[in-house]
């Protein structure tokens, strides 16, 4: 990171990338472990480490002339960690390089199912998928027959929230920013519909037209006006699994939410959530998904940008809608 990014949309020259010749070594005595990137994960929640420390985000601040961090899917070379050896394929917290040196170990989860791509474990194997998993299943509570609307609904983790509901046996409606990312949801994820945001001046109209009967289930990717939409689409309990607010990282103010007070007419319920408090529950997540994968049941789409330079554009266009489902960076394939 140049320098920290307090308002608008992070640009892919808030970001250099640096040759740098120190050579890495796991300390003497120490637990950490040295590793080689292969895969880094774009994920929204960056953004907020790109404000100062003053701001409240659940993970520290990049530091300004330091190589950010983020989760990835990395190649063990060596370890002083008893849990760790020499290749083992991991993923967790790891640097935006080519080779770290982890010392937070704890982060760590050891992949032992190679049989699919190791990009799914920044994806829909690692803390998207799981962000999925628990926001819809632990969350929204949910029942086969149920409304279940998704904003953000083609990206890492919203293409995974509308096959669960599909597979649970719900209607689904998406949204999207493209009509390449609504076509998508209706014709590869099997959404029952779906519509494009942007071209709608009235959301609540919108909305309305796909919910005649109201929404049950509302998985939060984006916040604000849309938020606000579906606060007035609401039938009797409804449930809003508050995930995310990506419209709303870069405003120097929150956009005021104005329909609120129908959680009171609709008895809803609205309940956010922080992933990282549910990783005890992965090891049943894999059971559930991996199955899933292998036999057709869930499909899974990625954005793959090659190499490191290529990948502060790609997070940098999380925030305008560039990536068409999970953005992936690729160091090294091996
Ligand atoms: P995505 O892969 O969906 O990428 C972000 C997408 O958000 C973009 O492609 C874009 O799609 C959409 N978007 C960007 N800006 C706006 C905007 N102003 N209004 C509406 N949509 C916008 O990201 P993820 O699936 O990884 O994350 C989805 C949400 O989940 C985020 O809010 C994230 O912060 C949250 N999250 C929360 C976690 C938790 O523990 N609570 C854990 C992981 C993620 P489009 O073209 O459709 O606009």
């Amino acid at each position: 990171l140049r320098d920290y990014v307090i308002n608008g949309f992070p640009k892919e020259s808030d970001m250099y990338v640096t040759a740098n010749t120190v050579k890495l070594k796991v300390p003497e005595g120490s637990n950490g472990v040295l590793v080689k990137n292969l895969y880094l994960s774009c994920d929204p929640y960056m953004r907020g480490r790109m404000k100062p420390p003053t701001y409240a985000s659940y993970l520290d601040s990049f530091t300004p002339g330091s190589p950010i961090s983020g989760l990835g899917v990395a190649k063990v070379l060596d370890s002083g960690h008893p849990n760790f050896k020499r290749g083992d394929l991991i993923w967790g917290l790891t640097g935006w390089e080519e080779y770290s040196l982890i010392t937070a170990t704890e982060s760590l989860f050891k992949i032992h199912n190679t049989d699919v791509p190791l990009s799914y474990y920044t994806g829909i194997l690692g803390m998207p998928g799981m962000t999925a998993y628990v926001g819809f299943y632990e969350v929204c509570s949910p029942k086969k027959g149920e409304y279940v609307f998704i904003s953000a609904a083609s990206g890492a983790v919203g293409q995974l929230v509308g096959q669960f509901a599909k597979l649970l046996g719900c209607y689904v409606v998406g949204s999207a920013g493209s009509k390449e990312k609504v076509d998508l949801l209706k014709n590869t994820f099997g959404f029952d519909e779906a519509f494009n945001y942007k071209e709608e001046p009235d959301l609540s109209a919108a909305l309305k037209r796909y919910f005649p009967e109201g929404i049950d289930i509302y998985f939060e990717n984006v916040g604000g006006k849309m938020l606000d939409a579906v606060l007035v689409n609401m039938r009797i309990n409804c449930r809003i699994a508050v995930c995310g607010m990506i419209s709303q990282y870069s405003l120097e103010q929150p956009e005021g939410v104005h329909n609120l007070m129908n959680l009171i007419l609709k008895q809803a319920r609205m309940e956010g959530f922080m992933v990282p408090n549910y990783y005890h529950k992965y090891p049943e997540f894999l059971n559930l998904v991996l199955p899933y994968i292998k036999e057709g049941k869930i499909v899974y789409v990625e954005d793959i940008a090659e190499g490191l330079e290529s990948g502060l554009a790609a997070l940098a266009g999380l925030f305008t809608g560039r990536n068409v489902g999970k953005q992936v960076v690729v160091v090294a394939r091996e």
